[in-house]
Protein backbone atom coordinates (compact mmCIF):
# COMPACT_ATOMS: atom_id res chain seq x y z
CA UNK A 1 0.00 0.00 0.00
CA UNK A 2 1.07 3.26 -0.67
CA UNK A 3 2.05 6.27 1.93
CA UNK A 4 0.87 9.73 2.16
CA UNK A 5 3.96 11.73 2.88
CA UNK A 6 4.07 15.61 4.18
CA UNK A 7 6.78 17.30 3.84
CA UNK A 8 6.90 21.13 5.62
CA UNK A 9 9.71 22.61 4.58
CA UNK A 10 11.34 25.72 6.08
CA UNK A 11 9.39 25.93 9.21
CA UNK A 12 10.85 27.09 13.27
CA UNK A 13 9.84 24.55 15.97
CA UNK A 14 9.88 25.14 19.55
CA UNK A 15 12.57 23.16 21.15
CA UNK A 16 13.50 23.71 25.11
CA UNK A 17 12.60 27.50 24.77
CA UNK A 18 14.46 28.18 21.17
CA UNK A 19 12.44 27.97 17.90
CA UNK A 20 14.61 25.72 15.84
CA UNK A 21 14.62 26.33 11.75
CA UNK A 22 13.53 22.43 11.02
CA UNK A 23 11.70 20.39 7.98
CA UNK A 24 9.59 18.20 9.62
CA UNK A 25 8.27 15.15 7.47
CA UNK A 26 4.89 12.74 8.36
CA UNK A 27 4.71 9.57 6.73
CA UNK A 28 1.07 8.21 7.21
CA UNK A 29 -0.42 10.77 9.59
CA UNK A 30 3.30 10.52 12.38
CA UNK A 31 6.45 12.69 12.58
CA UNK A 32 8.90 10.55 10.90
CA UNK A 33 12.13 13.08 10.45
CA UNK A 34 13.13 16.38 12.10
CA UNK A 35 15.99 17.97 9.83
CA UNK A 36 17.54 20.55 11.69
CA UNK A 37 19.17 23.52 10.44
CA UNK A 38 21.60 26.29 11.86
CA UNK A 39 19.47 29.48 10.50
CA UNK A 40 17.91 31.22 13.92
CA UNK A 41 14.52 32.69 13.83
CA UNK A 42 14.08 36.45 13.10
CA UNK A 43 10.46 36.94 13.06
CA UNK A 44 10.25 37.63 9.52
CA UNK A 45 8.36 36.06 6.61
CA UNK A 46 10.71 34.98 4.04
CA UNK A 47 8.05 36.73 1.42
CA UNK A 48 10.52 35.41 -1.40
CA UNK A 49 9.46 32.09 -0.10
CA UNK A 50 5.73 32.80 -0.13
CA UNK A 51 3.83 29.23 1.60
CA UNK A 52 2.81 26.89 -1.12
CA UNK A 53 2.10 23.55 -1.92
CA UNK A 54 3.19 20.79 -4.01
CA UNK A 55 1.53 17.76 -4.59
CA UNK A 56 3.42 14.42 -6.53
CA UNK A 57 2.84 11.14 -6.52
CA UNK A 58 5.87 8.78 -7.04
CA UNK A 59 6.47 4.90 -6.67
CA UNK A 60 2.84 4.40 -4.52
CA UNK A 61 3.17 7.38 -2.77
CA UNK A 62 1.44 10.75 -2.16
CA UNK A 63 3.92 13.28 -1.41
CA UNK A 64 3.06 17.13 -0.65
CA UNK A 65 5.29 19.74 0.46
CA UNK A 66 4.43 22.42 1.87
CA UNK A 67 7.05 25.70 1.46
CA UNK A 68 6.44 26.89 5.04
CA UNK A 69 8.43 30.35 4.58
CA UNK A 70 9.82 30.44 7.95
CA UNK A 71 6.66 30.18 9.81
CA UNK A 72 6.17 28.83 12.88
CA UNK A 73 5.34 25.07 13.56
CA UNK A 74 3.80 24.30 16.83
CA UNK A 75 1.47 20.85 18.02
CA UNK A 76 -2.02 21.86 18.26
CA UNK A 77 -3.38 24.16 21.26
CA UNK A 78 -4.88 21.93 24.00
CA UNK A 79 -8.10 24.09 25.47
CA UNK A 80 -9.25 21.95 28.48
CA UNK A 81 -11.90 24.53 29.14
CA UNK A 82 -14.40 24.86 27.05
CA UNK A 83 -18.34 24.88 27.30
CA UNK A 84 -19.37 24.44 23.81
CA UNK A 85 -18.47 27.01 20.45
CA UNK A 86 -20.85 27.27 16.87
CA UNK A 87 -24.15 27.43 18.41
CA UNK A 88 -23.27 24.04 20.67
CA UNK A 89 -23.52 24.11 24.34
CA UNK A 90 -21.95 21.00 25.87
CA UNK A 91 -24.31 21.09 28.69
CA UNK A 92 -27.55 21.62 26.88
CA UNK A 93 -30.36 18.74 27.44
CA UNK A 94 -30.89 18.35 23.88
CA UNK A 95 -27.05 17.73 23.03
CA UNK A 96 -26.06 14.69 20.27
CA UNK A 97 -23.03 12.89 19.22
CA UNK A 98 -23.36 15.19 15.96
CA UNK A 99 -23.34 18.47 17.69
CA UNK A 100 -20.02 17.61 19.88
CA UNK A 101 -18.55 16.00 16.24
CA UNK A 102 -19.23 19.57 14.77
CA UNK A 103 -17.50 21.43 17.44
CA UNK A 104 -14.49 18.98 16.98
CA UNK A 105 -14.68 19.54 13.50
CA UNK A 106 -14.95 23.14 13.09
CA UNK A 107 -12.45 23.89 16.25
CA UNK A 108 -9.27 23.01 14.06
CA UNK A 109 -10.27 26.71 12.35
CA UNK A 110 -8.62 28.66 15.81
CA UNK A 111 -5.73 26.09 15.70
CA UNK A 112 -6.87 23.74 18.54
CA UNK A 113 -6.33 19.97 17.91
CA UNK A 114 -7.21 18.75 21.34
CA UNK A 115 -10.02 19.83 23.98
CA UNK A 116 -11.85 18.81 26.79
CA UNK A 117 -15.56 19.77 26.70
CA UNK A 118 -16.60 20.83 29.82
CA UNK A 119 -19.91 21.14 31.84
CA UNK A 120 -20.99 23.35 33.82
CA UNK A 121 -22.69 22.49 37.11
CA UNK A 122 -25.87 20.50 35.80
CA UNK A 123 -29.06 18.79 37.61
CA UNK A 124 -28.19 14.88 38.81
CA UNK A 125 -30.89 13.88 35.59
CA UNK A 126 -28.67 15.96 33.45
CA UNK A 127 -24.79 14.55 34.72
CA UNK A 128 -27.12 11.13 34.34
CA UNK A 129 -27.62 11.77 30.46
CA UNK A 130 -24.52 13.99 29.37
CA UNK A 131 -21.70 11.84 30.93
CA UNK A 132 -22.22 8.47 29.50
CA UNK A 133 -22.83 10.67 26.15
CA UNK A 134 -19.65 12.97 26.00
CA UNK A 135 -17.60 10.10 28.16
CA UNK A 136 -17.94 7.40 26.11
CA UNK A 137 -16.81 9.91 22.78
CA UNK A 138 -13.79 10.71 24.95
CA UNK A 139 -13.19 7.18 25.62
CA UNK A 140 -13.10 6.28 22.10
CA UNK A 141 -10.86 9.18 21.07
CA UNK A 142 -8.31 8.49 23.80
CA UNK A 143 -8.03 5.07 22.81
CA UNK A 144 -6.56 5.30 19.33
CA UNK A 145 -4.37 6.55 17.79
CA UNK A 146 -5.92 7.87 14.55
CA UNK A 147 -8.57 10.34 14.77
CA UNK A 148 -8.88 12.28 11.48
CA UNK A 149 -10.20 15.07 10.17
CA UNK A 150 -11.48 17.11 13.87
CA UNK A 151 -10.12 17.39 16.94
CA UNK A 152 -9.11 15.15 19.39
CA UNK A 153 -11.44 15.22 22.59
CA UNK A 154 -9.47 14.24 25.72
CA UNK A 155 -11.82 13.71 28.25
CA UNK A 156 -14.55 15.80 30.06
CA UNK A 157 -13.90 18.27 32.73
CA UNK A 158 -16.60 18.65 35.38
CA UNK A 159 -16.56 22.10 36.63
CA UNK A 160 -19.39 22.13 39.24
CA UNK A 161 -21.63 21.60 41.24
CA UNK A 162 -19.30 21.23 44.00
CA UNK A 163 -18.49 25.14 44.80
CA UNK A 164 -19.42 27.42 47.29
CA UNK A 165 -22.49 29.13 46.47
CA UNK A 166 -20.91 32.64 46.70
CA UNK A 167 -18.62 32.08 43.65
CA UNK A 168 -20.40 30.27 41.89
CA UNK A 169 -20.14 32.71 39.09
CA UNK A 170 -22.69 32.18 36.34
CA UNK A 171 -23.81 28.64 37.48
CA UNK A 172 -27.31 28.04 38.56
CA UNK A 173 -27.74 28.18 42.31
CA UNK A 174 -30.08 25.08 42.34
CA UNK A 175 -27.72 22.92 41.07
CA UNK A 176 -24.93 23.86 43.61
CA UNK A 177 -24.04 21.43 46.19
CA UNK A 178 -21.84 22.65 49.36
CA UNK A 179 -20.76 19.24 50.92
CA UNK A 180 -18.41 16.53 49.58
CA UNK A 181 -19.08 14.41 52.20
CA UNK A 182 -20.49 10.59 52.10
CA UNK A 183 -20.58 9.12 48.60
CA UNK A 184 -22.45 12.99 47.14
CA UNK A 185 -20.22 12.56 43.91
CA UNK A 186 -21.76 9.33 42.96
CA UNK A 187 -25.13 10.34 44.12
CA UNK A 188 -24.96 13.79 41.72
CA UNK A 189 -22.37 12.16 38.77
CA UNK A 190 -23.19 8.76 38.63
CA UNK A 191 -19.89 7.27 38.84
CA UNK A 192 -17.84 7.38 42.14
CA UNK A 193 -14.60 9.18 42.65
CA UNK A 194 -12.92 5.54 41.89
CA UNK A 195 -14.59 5.06 38.86
CA UNK A 196 -15.02 8.39 37.22
CA UNK A 197 -11.82 8.37 35.36
CA UNK A 198 -12.88 5.02 33.24
CA UNK A 199 -16.45 7.27 32.43
CA UNK A 200 -14.34 9.75 30.45
CA UNK A 201 -13.71 12.59 33.11
CA UNK A 202 -10.31 14.12 33.11
CA UNK A 203 -10.99 16.87 35.38
CA UNK A 204 -13.18 18.28 37.59
CA UNK A 205 -13.69 21.14 39.42
CA UNK A 206 -14.41 22.10 42.86
CA UNK A 207 -14.31 24.21 45.48
CA UNK A 208 -11.48 22.46 48.27
CA UNK A 209 -12.81 23.93 51.15
CA UNK A 210 -15.96 22.09 51.04
CA UNK A 211 -16.58 19.64 53.73
CA UNK A 212 -15.10 16.05 52.99
CA UNK A 213 -13.32 17.72 50.14
CA UNK A 214 -9.78 16.88 50.57
CA UNK A 215 -10.69 12.77 51.11
CA UNK A 216 -12.41 12.88 48.06
CA UNK A 217 -9.45 15.07 45.96
CA UNK A 218 -7.21 12.39 46.88
CA UNK A 219 -9.27 9.49 45.78
CA UNK A 220 -10.43 11.33 42.42
CA UNK A 221 -6.15 12.25 41.69
CA UNK A 222 -5.06 8.50 42.72
CA UNK A 223 -7.56 7.13 40.27
CA UNK A 224 -6.71 9.07 37.03
CA UNK A 225 -8.57 12.49 37.79
CA UNK A 226 -6.65 16.06 37.68
CA UNK A 227 -7.93 18.17 40.60
CA UNK A 228 -8.66 21.38 39.96
CA UNK A 229 -9.77 24.38 42.25
CA UNK A 230 -12.37 26.71 41.58
CA UNK A 231 -15.46 28.26 42.06
CA UNK A 232 -14.57 28.95 45.78
CA UNK A 233 -13.84 31.18 48.77
CA UNK A 234 -10.42 28.56 50.64
CA UNK A 235 -8.29 30.63 52.40
CA UNK A 236 -4.10 29.93 51.23
CA UNK A 237 -3.81 27.03 53.93
CA UNK A 238 -7.40 25.03 52.44
CA UNK A 239 -5.65 25.07 48.66
CA UNK A 240 -1.90 23.69 50.47
CA UNK A 241 -4.16 21.21 52.24
CA UNK A 242 -5.85 20.13 48.39
CA UNK A 243 -2.54 20.25 47.16
CA UNK A 244 -1.10 17.81 49.48
CA UNK A 245 -4.35 15.23 48.69
CA UNK A 246 -3.04 15.81 44.80
CA UNK A 247 -5.03 18.88 43.82
CA UNK A 248 -2.78 20.24 40.53
CA UNK A 249 -4.62 22.92 39.76
CA UNK A 250 -6.23 26.56 39.55
CA UNK A 251 -9.45 26.81 37.63
CA UNK A 252 -9.67 30.43 36.05
CA UNK A 253 -7.39 32.37 38.57
CA UNK A 254 -8.68 35.69 39.72
CA UNK A 255 -12.22 34.48 38.98
CA UNK A 256 -14.80 33.07 41.04
CA UNK A 257 -12.35 32.87 44.02
CA UNK A 258 -11.73 34.98 46.88
CA UNK A 259 -9.26 37.97 45.95
CA UNK A 260 -5.54 38.48 47.23
CA UNK A 261 -5.60 39.75 50.12
CA UNK A 262 -2.29 40.94 52.01
CA UNK A 263 -3.28 39.37 54.98
CA UNK A 264 -4.92 36.53 53.54
CA UNK A 265 -3.13 35.54 50.10
CA UNK A 266 -5.98 32.86 49.00
CA UNK A 267 -5.19 30.60 46.11
CA UNK A 268 -2.61 33.48 44.63
CA UNK A 269 -0.41 32.74 47.53
CA UNK A 270 -0.08 29.09 45.61
CA UNK A 271 1.54 30.30 42.82
CA UNK A 272 5.36 30.91 44.35
CA UNK A 273 4.11 28.42 47.39
CA UNK A 274 3.83 25.04 45.32
CA UNK A 275 5.90 24.19 42.17
CA UNK A 276 3.38 21.21 41.19
CA UNK A 277 0.44 23.46 40.99
CA UNK A 278 -0.87 25.06 37.54
CA UNK A 279 -3.04 27.56 37.14
CA UNK A 280 -5.41 27.93 34.07
CA UNK A 281 -6.20 32.26 33.20
CA UNK A 282 -8.53 33.15 30.64
CA UNK A 283 -6.66 35.86 28.79
CA UNK A 284 -9.05 37.82 26.75
CA UNK A 285 -8.70 41.22 28.40
CA UNK A 286 -12.49 41.01 29.96
CA UNK A 287 -11.85 38.15 32.82
CA UNK A 288 -8.50 39.67 33.71
CA UNK A 289 -6.96 42.98 34.02
CA UNK A 290 -3.72 42.45 31.42
CA UNK A 291 -1.74 43.39 34.00
CA UNK A 292 -3.29 40.84 36.46
CA UNK A 293 -1.93 38.55 33.82
CA UNK A 294 0.99 39.91 33.69
CA UNK A 295 1.56 39.97 37.51
CA UNK A 296 0.73 36.40 37.92
CA UNK A 297 2.87 35.19 34.96
CA UNK A 298 5.54 36.74 36.70
CA UNK A 299 4.95 34.63 40.33
CA UNK A 300 4.83 31.41 38.33
CA UNK A 301 5.04 30.35 34.66
CA UNK A 302 2.95 27.10 35.09
CA UNK A 303 0.28 28.76 33.17
CA UNK A 304 -2.35 26.94 30.93
CA UNK A 305 -4.40 29.16 28.65
CA UNK A 306 -8.10 27.82 28.63
CA UNK A 307 -11.06 29.70 26.73
CA UNK A 308 -13.77 28.45 28.82
CA UNK A 309 -15.61 29.08 25.10
CA UNK A 310 -19.26 28.72 25.71
CA UNK A 311 -21.61 28.71 22.66
CA UNK A 312 -21.14 31.97 20.73
CA UNK A 313 -17.83 31.13 20.09
CA UNK A 314 -17.23 31.38 16.47
CA UNK A 315 -20.61 33.39 15.73
CA UNK A 316 -20.66 36.80 17.07
CA UNK A 317 -23.35 38.62 19.38
CA UNK A 318 -26.67 37.33 20.39
CA UNK A 319 -28.26 35.51 22.76
CA UNK A 320 -27.35 31.94 23.90
CA UNK A 321 -27.82 29.58 26.63
CA UNK A 322 -25.04 27.90 29.40
CA UNK A 323 -26.72 25.65 30.54
CA UNK A 324 -29.98 26.39 31.91
CA UNK A 325 -29.10 30.09 31.73
CA UNK A 326 -29.96 32.46 29.10
CA UNK A 327 -26.28 34.52 28.06
CA UNK A 328 -26.22 37.87 26.33
CA UNK A 329 -23.35 38.41 24.04
CA UNK A 330 -22.46 41.75 23.09
CA UNK A 331 -19.52 43.16 21.67
CA UNK A 332 -17.30 40.29 22.45
CA UNK A 333 -18.11 39.80 26.26
CA UNK A 334 -20.73 37.21 27.52
CA UNK A 335 -22.89 37.93 30.41
CA UNK A 336 -26.07 35.88 32.16
CA UNK A 337 -29.21 38.48 30.73
CA UNK A 338 -29.99 41.24 33.07
CA UNK A 339 -26.90 41.19 35.08
CA UNK A 340 -23.16 41.84 34.96
CA UNK A 341 -22.22 38.80 35.60
CA UNK A 342 -19.36 37.16 32.95
CA UNK A 343 -20.72 33.72 31.21
CA UNK A 344 -17.88 31.79 29.95
CA UNK A 345 -16.24 33.90 27.09
CA UNK A 346 -16.34 33.84 23.36
CA UNK A 347 -12.50 33.92 22.78
CA UNK A 348 -10.61 31.06 20.78
CA UNK A 349 -7.47 29.61 21.92
CA UNK A 350 -6.17 31.55 18.94
CA UNK A 351 -6.97 34.79 20.16
CA UNK A 352 -6.23 33.85 23.54
CA UNK A 353 -2.43 33.13 22.63
CA UNK A 354 -2.22 36.35 20.76
CA UNK A 355 -3.58 38.03 23.39
CA UNK A 356 -1.36 36.30 26.30
CA UNK A 357 2.04 36.92 24.03
CA UNK A 358 0.63 40.77 24.21
CA UNK A 359 -0.20 40.97 27.68
CA UNK A 360 3.02 39.50 29.30
CA UNK A 361 5.46 40.59 26.71
CA UNK A 362 6.51 36.66 26.66
CA UNK A 363 8.75 34.80 23.80
CA UNK A 364 6.72 33.35 21.63
CA UNK A 365 8.09 29.26 23.05
CA UNK A 366 6.95 30.79 26.23
CA UNK A 367 3.36 31.44 25.02
CA UNK A 368 3.17 27.89 22.94
CA UNK A 369 4.21 26.13 26.52
CA UNK A 370 1.04 28.04 27.75
CA UNK A 371 -0.86 26.61 25.15
CA UNK A 372 0.28 23.07 23.86
CA UNK A 373 3.08 22.04 26.68
CA UNK A 374 1.42 23.11 29.72
CA UNK A 375 -1.84 21.60 29.45
CA UNK A 376 -0.63 18.26 27.98
CA UNK A 377 1.79 18.36 31.25
CA UNK A 378 -1.38 18.85 33.74
CA UNK A 379 -3.36 16.31 31.72
CA UNK A 380 -0.08 13.70 32.53
CA UNK A 381 -0.24 13.17 28.58
CA UNK A 382 2.79 14.78 28.35
CA UNK A 383 4.19 11.13 27.04
CA UNK A 384 1.35 11.29 23.78
CA UNK A 385 0.66 14.74 23.27
CA UNK A 386 1.95 18.57 23.73
CA UNK A 387 5.52 18.34 21.40
CA UNK A 388 7.14 17.61 18.23
CA UNK A 389 9.02 14.57 18.55
CA UNK A 390 9.65 11.70 16.07
CA UNK A 391 6.95 8.84 16.05
CA UNK A 392 4.48 11.00 17.71
CA UNK A 393 1.01 12.31 15.92
CA UNK A 394 1.27 14.86 13.60
CA UNK A 395 -1.33 17.17 15.06
CA UNK A 396 0.00 20.70 14.32
CA UNK A 397 -0.22 24.25 13.76
CA UNK A 398 1.36 26.57 11.40
CA UNK A 399 1.39 30.40 12.56
CA UNK A 400 2.63 33.27 10.92
CA UNK A 401 5.10 36.04 13.11
CA UNK A 402 1.89 37.54 15.00
CA UNK A 403 0.58 34.45 15.85
CA UNK A 404 -2.35 33.90 13.77
CA UNK A 405 -3.38 30.18 12.46
CA UNK A 406 -2.47 30.24 8.93
CA UNK A 407 -2.87 25.92 9.24
CA UNK A 408 -4.09 23.03 11.16
CA UNK A 409 -3.09 19.65 10.53
CA UNK A 410 -4.84 16.72 12.16
CA UNK A 411 -2.96 12.80 11.83
CA UNK A 412 -0.90 14.18 9.21
CA UNK A 413 -3.92 15.64 6.81
CA UNK A 414 -4.02 19.58 6.58
CA UNK A 415 -7.84 20.17 7.98
CA UNK A 416 -7.36 24.16 7.84
CA UNK A 417 -6.06 26.37 5.47
CA UNK A 418 -6.68 30.34 5.79
ZN1 LIG B 1 -16.01 28.86 35.96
Amino acid sequence: MGHEVLILRNCFVPEEGCLVHSHVTIRDGFIVSIEKSGQSYDGFEHTSQKIREERSEMENSVMTIIECAGRILSHGFIDIQMNGAFGVDFSSNSITAEDILTVATTLPRFGVTHFCPTLVSCSKDRYEKLIPLIGNMCNQDRSKDDVRGRANLIGMHLEGPFFCASKRGAHEKCNIHESLENDCIEKVYHSSAETINEAGVSIVTLAPELSGALPQIETLSQNGVIVSMGHTDCIMSDGMKAVDNGASLITHLYNAMRPFHHREPGLLGLLQNSTSTYYSIIADGLHSHPQSVKMAYALSKNVVLVTDCMAAMGLGDGCFKLGEESVLVEGGKAVLEGTNTLAGSVASMESCVQSFHEFTECSVCAVLDAAVKNPAHVLKLSHKIGSIEIGRRADLVLLDCNLKVVKTIIFGSVVFSQ
